[in-house]
């Protein structure tokens, strides 16, 4: 739906009651989103690319990224709620916004009264360049997994993201973000595109078999080479990926393919 639809719908209403169904796809990790929320009332709605920004009285924001096949509704509250609605706003005098998104590769990001419109916020994916990633990571010492999610650095990129797109460059989650070479950046950029186009070439058949199996996870987790695959064979080189709590992040990964000692790295 688009801002302009969502807009007559939502703007001076208040949020009576926040559910969040999906604890996971709040950034940043932790923030009490419900408390800060609740009874807050919407002063304006804007979008920016896959961005969908609302500003609340007092001055906070806050956004709702779609990512590859999310959806913002306002529905009835009598209708049931589907499979895979992560968030839903109750507004007074009746309807709720409602989250829907079976990818997860969206998200809510908390920007709280960091500055005006689209101030502070990271380039979106779509619009990284390898020289622009590499000058972004250069910003901060903190290790690249937590700097992936940072929106200030990338807008955008939630925690099944972050962890595909290291796999797919061979990154380890735990090295510095301004230690990786140019070439490294430029690897991690790619990765990340390619990890969105997958995506994207996937959404039909996803949906489809969403659809077939009644509520099914269906395909959703086969995109998946690392995220929730602790335990389980790597793709790539038959060893085991593993999870660890990075940032309190958790963070899944090969330690064959994503050496962490900088000897090993191409
Ligand atoms: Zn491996």
């Amino acid at each position: 739906m688009v801002v302009n639809t969502l807009r007559p719908r939502i703007l001076g209403r208040t949020i009576t009651q926040v559910r969040l169904l999906r604890r996971d796809i709040v950034e940043p990790a932790g923030f009490d989103f419900v408390a800060q929320v609740q009874n807050c009332r919407v002063a304006d709605i804007a979008r920016r690319g896959k961005k969908i920004v609302f500003s609340l009285n007092g001055g906070h924001r806050f956004y709702i990224h779609l990512g590859m096949s999310g959806r913002l509704t306002v529905d009835d509250a009598a209708l049931p709620v589907a499979k895979h609605t992560h968030l839903v706003l109750e507004l007074d005098r009746g309807g709720e916004v409602r989250f829907f998104d079976p990818r997860r590769f969206g998200g809510v990001f908390w920007l709280g009264l960091d500055g005006a419109a689209d101030a502070g916020l990271g380039p979106e994916p779509s619009d990284l360049t390898p020289a622009v990633l590499f000058a972004q990571l250069q910003r901060t010492r903190r290790v690249i997994k937590t700097a992936l999610l940072d929106q200030k650095l990338i807008a955008g990129i939630g925690n099944i993201y972050a962890d595909e797109a290291l796999f797919a460059a061979g990154i380890h989650p735990r090295i510095p973000a301004n230690a990786l070479s140019r070439s490294q950046a430029a690897r991690l950029c790619g990765a990340i595109k390619r990890t969105l186009n997958r995506a994207l070439r996937h959404k039909g058949s996803t949906l489809r078999d969403y659809r077939d199996a009644n509520g099914q996870p269906g395909d959703f987790q086969k995109l998946h080479r690392v995220y929730d695959r602790a335990g389980l064979p790597c793709w790539k080189c038959g060893g085991e990926i593993v999870r660890e709590v990075i940032g309190r992040r958790s963070a899944h990964f090969c330690p064959v393919c994503q050496p962490e000692r900088s000897e090993n790295r191409a």
